[in-house]
Protein backbone atom coordinates (compact mmCIF):
# COMPACT_ATOMS: atom_id res chain seq x y z
CA UNK A 1 0.00 0.00 0.00
CA UNK A 2 1.48 3.46 -1.19
CA UNK A 3 1.70 6.08 1.51
CA UNK A 4 1.75 9.70 0.67
CA UNK A 5 1.96 13.04 2.50
CA UNK A 6 -0.21 15.50 1.32
CA UNK A 7 0.22 19.77 2.02
CA UNK A 8 -2.46 21.61 1.39
CA UNK A 9 -0.68 24.87 0.32
CA UNK A 10 -3.79 26.78 -1.04
CA UNK A 11 -7.41 25.73 -0.81
CA UNK A 12 -6.83 25.04 -4.64
CA UNK A 13 -3.42 23.50 -4.14
CA UNK A 14 -1.64 20.48 -2.82
CA UNK A 15 1.29 19.09 -2.75
CA UNK A 16 2.08 15.24 -1.68
CA UNK A 17 4.94 13.34 -1.34
CA UNK A 18 5.41 9.70 -1.48
CA UNK A 19 6.67 8.19 1.97
CA UNK A 20 8.71 5.47 3.23
CA UNK A 21 7.49 5.71 6.65
CA UNK A 22 5.78 7.98 9.38
CA UNK A 23 8.27 8.19 12.03
CA UNK A 24 7.02 10.19 14.75
CA UNK A 25 3.66 12.12 15.58
CA UNK A 26 3.16 14.44 18.45
CA UNK A 27 1.26 16.96 20.02
CA UNK A 28 2.60 20.13 21.96
CA UNK A 29 0.58 22.95 23.38
CA UNK A 30 1.48 24.53 20.01
CA UNK A 31 1.11 22.76 17.31
CA UNK A 32 1.12 19.10 15.83
CA UNK A 33 5.15 17.96 15.22
CA UNK A 34 5.42 15.14 12.53
CA UNK A 35 8.52 13.36 11.14
CA UNK A 36 8.43 11.38 7.71
CA UNK A 37 10.53 9.52 6.31
CA UNK A 38 10.32 10.38 2.24
CA UNK A 39 11.46 9.04 -1.36
CA UNK A 40 12.44 12.48 -2.52
CA UNK A 41 13.30 14.61 0.31
CA UNK A 42 14.45 12.04 2.60
CA UNK A 43 13.42 13.19 6.61
CA UNK A 44 11.35 15.57 7.01
CA UNK A 45 9.22 17.75 9.78
CA UNK A 46 6.46 19.13 9.40
CA UNK A 47 4.58 21.66 12.42
CA UNK A 48 0.62 21.37 11.87
CA UNK A 49 0.51 19.62 8.45
CA UNK A 50 2.87 22.12 6.77
CA UNK A 51 6.65 21.09 5.76
CA UNK A 52 9.36 23.01 7.81
CA UNK A 53 12.36 21.18 6.89
CA UNK A 54 13.48 18.68 4.68
CA UNK A 55 17.21 16.65 4.72
CA UNK A 56 17.38 17.06 0.90
CA UNK A 57 16.82 21.10 0.41
CA UNK A 58 17.05 22.24 3.91
CA UNK A 59 20.41 23.88 2.75
CA UNK A 60 18.96 26.28 0.37
CA UNK A 61 16.78 28.11 2.89
CA UNK A 62 19.45 28.04 6.01
CA UNK A 63 22.52 29.55 3.45
CA UNK A 64 19.76 32.34 2.36
CA UNK A 65 19.10 33.08 5.76
CA UNK A 66 22.24 33.09 7.14
CA UNK A 67 24.82 34.02 5.02
CA UNK A 68 23.15 36.77 3.30
CA UNK A 69 23.71 38.96 6.46
CA UNK A 70 26.62 37.59 7.13
CA UNK A 71 28.43 38.46 3.78
CA UNK A 72 27.18 42.35 4.68
CA UNK A 73 28.98 42.38 7.61
CA UNK A 74 31.10 39.31 8.35
CA UNK A 75 32.19 40.58 11.81
CA UNK A 76 28.45 40.19 13.86
CA UNK A 77 29.25 39.10 16.93
CA UNK A 78 25.99 38.96 18.75
CA UNK A 79 23.46 37.10 17.27
CA UNK A 80 19.70 36.28 18.25
CA UNK A 81 17.66 33.78 16.51
CA UNK A 82 14.01 33.92 17.02
CA UNK A 83 12.11 30.01 16.43
CA UNK A 84 14.64 27.90 14.26
CA UNK A 85 13.23 24.90 16.19
CA UNK A 86 15.00 22.59 13.92
CA UNK A 87 18.73 24.38 14.51
CA UNK A 88 19.68 24.22 11.06
CA UNK A 89 19.99 28.20 11.15
CA UNK A 90 22.13 27.90 14.36
CA UNK A 91 24.34 25.42 13.00
CA UNK A 92 25.08 27.80 9.95
CA UNK A 93 25.61 30.50 12.36
CA UNK A 94 28.20 28.24 13.94
CA UNK A 95 30.65 28.01 11.14
CA UNK A 96 31.70 31.83 11.78
CA UNK A 97 34.54 31.75 14.39
CA UNK A 98 33.86 35.37 15.45
CA UNK A 99 30.52 34.78 15.94
CA UNK A 100 30.63 34.94 20.00
CA UNK A 101 27.30 34.01 20.74
CA UNK A 102 23.42 32.89 20.00
CA UNK A 103 20.59 33.29 21.75
CA UNK A 104 17.87 31.21 20.49
CA UNK A 105 14.34 31.70 21.03
CA UNK A 106 11.84 28.49 20.12
CA UNK A 107 8.74 28.73 21.94
CA UNK A 108 7.87 24.98 21.29
CA UNK A 109 10.78 22.56 22.71
CA UNK A 110 9.00 19.52 21.79
CA UNK A 111 10.18 20.75 18.16
CA UNK A 112 13.94 20.97 19.50
CA UNK A 113 13.58 17.68 21.09
CA UNK A 114 12.61 16.09 17.91
CA UNK A 115 14.71 18.01 15.80
CA UNK A 116 17.42 16.21 17.87
CA UNK A 117 16.13 12.68 17.59
CA UNK A 118 15.39 12.45 14.35
CA UNK A 119 17.11 15.23 12.70
CA UNK A 120 20.58 15.16 13.48
CA UNK A 121 22.37 16.84 10.75
CA UNK A 122 19.90 19.94 10.90
CA UNK A 123 20.28 20.23 14.79
CA UNK A 124 23.73 18.86 15.27
CA UNK A 125 24.78 22.71 16.72
CA UNK A 126 21.99 23.24 19.61
CA UNK A 127 24.03 21.70 22.27
CA UNK A 128 27.28 24.09 21.18
CA UNK A 129 28.45 26.06 24.42
CA UNK A 130 28.26 29.42 22.16
CA UNK A 131 24.58 28.54 22.19
CA UNK A 132 21.95 29.78 25.06
CA UNK A 133 18.50 28.22 24.09
CA UNK A 134 15.35 29.48 25.57
CA UNK A 135 11.78 27.96 25.61
CA UNK A 136 10.08 30.94 25.47
CA UNK A 137 7.92 33.57 23.01
CA UNK A 138 10.08 35.31 20.81
CA UNK A 139 7.46 38.72 21.12
CA UNK A 140 7.84 38.56 24.98
CA UNK A 141 11.32 37.58 25.10
CA UNK A 142 12.75 40.54 22.42
CA UNK A 143 10.40 43.47 24.55
CA UNK A 144 13.55 44.72 27.22
CA UNK A 145 16.47 43.74 24.63
CA UNK A 146 18.35 47.33 23.78
CA UNK A 147 21.04 47.84 21.40
CA UNK A 148 22.25 44.39 21.88
CA UNK A 149 22.16 42.04 18.81
CA UNK A 150 23.91 42.71 15.56
CA UNK A 151 21.74 40.21 14.02
CA UNK A 152 18.46 38.84 14.53
CA UNK A 153 17.08 36.06 12.53
CA UNK A 154 13.37 35.50 12.49
CA UNK A 155 13.17 32.07 11.21
CA UNK A 156 9.36 31.59 11.96
CA UNK A 157 6.42 29.60 11.09
CA UNK A 158 3.97 31.24 9.17
CA UNK A 159 1.80 34.49 10.46
CA UNK A 160 -0.71 31.71 11.98
CA UNK A 161 -0.72 30.56 15.66
CA UNK A 162 2.52 30.94 18.05
CA UNK A 163 4.24 33.00 14.53
CA UNK A 164 1.46 35.47 14.03
CA UNK A 165 2.95 38.04 16.57
CA UNK A 166 6.09 37.62 14.91
CA UNK A 167 5.02 39.56 11.64
CA UNK A 168 3.77 42.79 13.36
CA UNK A 169 4.68 46.29 13.47
CA UNK A 170 4.86 46.42 17.42
CA UNK A 171 7.92 43.18 17.08
CA UNK A 172 9.80 45.12 14.76
CA UNK A 173 9.97 47.98 16.36
CA UNK A 174 11.52 45.87 19.68
CA UNK A 175 13.92 44.37 16.97
CA UNK A 176 14.88 47.50 15.71
CA UNK A 177 15.48 48.45 19.55
CA UNK A 178 17.14 45.34 20.13
CA UNK A 179 19.98 45.40 17.05
CA UNK A 180 22.79 47.62 17.41
CA UNK A 181 23.85 50.55 15.32
CA UNK A 182 24.88 48.31 12.50
CA UNK A 183 22.12 45.67 12.95
CA UNK A 184 21.01 43.38 10.93
CA UNK A 185 17.33 41.79 10.77
CA UNK A 186 16.19 38.80 8.67
CA UNK A 187 13.09 36.96 8.04
CA UNK A 188 11.96 34.30 6.24
CA UNK A 189 9.23 36.87 4.30
CA UNK A 190 6.45 34.30 2.70
CA UNK A 191 6.10 34.10 -1.26
CA UNK A 192 4.46 36.18 -3.70
CA UNK A 193 3.07 33.50 -5.70
CA UNK A 194 -0.36 32.02 -4.18
CA UNK A 195 -2.65 34.90 -2.60
CA UNK A 196 -2.41 33.79 1.19
CA UNK A 197 1.60 33.85 1.25
CA UNK A 198 1.49 37.21 -0.09
CA UNK A 199 -0.77 39.44 1.38
CA UNK A 200 1.99 38.22 4.28
CA UNK A 201 4.85 39.02 2.32
CA UNK A 202 3.12 42.65 1.32
CA UNK A 203 2.13 43.17 4.96
CA UNK A 204 5.42 42.47 6.67
CA UNK A 205 7.57 44.10 4.05
CA UNK A 206 5.10 47.16 4.60
CA UNK A 207 6.39 47.24 8.15
CA UNK A 208 9.55 46.72 7.99
CA UNK A 209 10.06 49.85 5.23
CA UNK A 210 7.96 52.18 7.83
CA UNK A 211 10.92 51.33 10.51
CA UNK A 212 13.79 50.41 9.01
CA UNK A 213 15.84 52.67 6.85
CA UNK A 214 17.08 50.07 4.65
CA UNK A 215 14.71 47.27 3.74
CA UNK A 216 14.48 44.93 1.19
CA UNK A 217 13.44 41.57 -0.05
CA UNK A 218 15.63 38.95 -1.74
CA UNK A 219 14.02 35.13 -3.17
CA UNK A 220 15.37 31.77 -3.53
CA UNK A 221 13.86 28.61 -5.17
CA UNK A 222 12.76 25.88 -2.11
CA UNK A 223 10.75 22.86 -3.49
CA UNK A 224 9.11 22.16 -1.01
CA UNK A 225 7.62 25.36 -0.10
CA UNK A 226 4.55 26.66 -1.70
CA UNK A 227 5.16 27.55 -4.88
CA UNK A 228 8.95 27.26 -4.68
CA UNK A 229 9.44 30.55 -4.73
CA UNK A 230 10.47 31.63 -1.39
CA UNK A 231 10.99 35.62 -0.46
CA UNK A 232 13.40 36.72 2.61
CA UNK A 233 13.34 40.30 4.62
CA UNK A 234 16.35 42.24 5.11
CA UNK A 235 16.43 44.97 7.06
CA UNK A 236 18.93 47.26 8.55
CA UNK A 237 19.85 50.73 10.16
CA UNK A 238 22.55 51.75 8.05
CA UNK A 239 24.20 48.36 5.76
CA UNK A 240 22.73 48.21 1.98
CA UNK A 241 22.65 44.46 1.23
CA UNK A 242 24.46 45.00 -1.96
CA UNK A 243 26.06 48.38 -1.61
CA UNK A 244 27.57 47.38 1.97
CA UNK A 245 28.00 43.64 0.05
CA UNK A 246 31.40 42.58 1.40
CA UNK A 247 32.53 39.41 -1.59
CA UNK A 248 36.04 39.48 -1.18
CA UNK A 249 36.25 39.36 2.80
CA UNK A 250 33.33 36.97 2.96
CA UNK A 251 34.93 34.78 -0.19
CA UNK A 252 38.25 34.94 2.39
CA UNK A 253 36.65 32.88 5.26
CA UNK A 254 36.19 30.00 2.89
CA UNK A 255 32.70 28.49 4.17
CA UNK A 256 31.62 26.63 1.84
CA UNK A 257 28.50 26.01 0.68
CA UNK A 258 25.84 24.28 -1.54
CA UNK A 259 23.57 26.97 -2.32
CA UNK A 260 24.70 30.71 -1.21
CA UNK A 261 27.78 32.51 -3.22
CA UNK A 262 28.08 36.27 -3.27
CA UNK A 263 27.19 36.18 -6.91
CA UNK A 264 23.92 34.76 -6.66
CA UNK A 265 23.61 36.84 -3.46
CA UNK A 266 23.52 39.89 -5.80
CA UNK A 267 21.06 38.56 -7.75
CA UNK A 268 18.87 36.93 -5.66
CA UNK A 269 17.68 41.16 -4.77
CA UNK A 270 16.50 41.33 -8.19
CA UNK A 271 13.28 40.60 -7.86
CA UNK A 272 10.32 40.06 -10.72
CA UNK A 273 8.50 42.95 -12.00
CA UNK A 274 5.56 41.61 -10.05
CA UNK A 275 7.51 41.52 -6.97
CA UNK A 276 8.50 44.69 -7.13
CA UNK A 277 5.18 46.51 -7.98
CA UNK A 278 3.54 44.54 -4.74
CA UNK A 279 6.22 45.46 -2.12
CA UNK A 280 6.35 48.88 -4.25
CA UNK A 281 9.98 48.90 -4.00
CA UNK A 282 10.52 50.79 -7.21
CA UNK A 283 14.59 51.03 -7.01
CA UNK A 284 16.69 48.37 -5.04
N1 LIG B 1 12.10 27.25 8.01
C1 LIG B 1 10.73 27.17 8.48
C2 LIG B 1 9.83 28.04 7.66
O1 LIG B 1 10.32 28.88 6.92
O2 LIG B 1 8.62 27.84 7.77
C3 LIG B 1 10.67 27.56 9.94
C4 LIG B 1 11.50 26.65 10.78
S1 LIG B 1 11.23 26.59 12.46
C5 LIG B 1 10.62 24.97 12.61
C6 LIG B 1 9.88 27.65 12.86
C7 LIG B 1 9.74 27.70 14.35
O3 LIG B 1 9.14 28.92 14.81
C8 LIG B 1 8.84 26.59 14.94
O4 LIG B 1 9.64 25.66 15.61
C9 LIG B 1 7.88 27.32 15.88
O5 LIG B 1 7.62 26.62 17.07
C10 LIG B 1 8.64 28.61 16.10
N2 LIG B 1 7.81 29.73 16.58
C11 LIG B 1 6.59 30.11 16.12
N3 LIG B 1 6.14 31.18 16.82
C12 LIG B 1 7.10 31.49 17.74
C13 LIG B 1 7.23 32.50 18.74
N4 LIG B 1 6.25 33.41 18.94
N5 LIG B 1 8.36 32.53 19.48
C14 LIG B 1 9.35 31.62 19.28
N6 LIG B 1 9.29 30.62 18.35
C15 LIG B 1 8.18 30.58 17.58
Amino acid sequence: MELWYTEEQTKNIRFSMKIKEHLFSGKSKFQKVDIFDSYEFGKLMTLDGLVMVTEKDEFIYHDMIVHTPMAVNPNMKQVLVIGGGDGGTVRELLRYDKIQHIDMVEIDKMVCDVAKNYLPTLSCGLNNPKVALYYEDGIKFIKDKKNKYDLIIIDSTDPIGPGEGLFTYEFYSDCYMALTEDGILVNQNESAVYEDNRVETVRATKKLKEIFPIAKVYQANIPTYPSGHWLFGFASKKLHPLKDLQSKNWNNLNIKTKYYNTDLHIGSFALPNYIKEIISDGNV
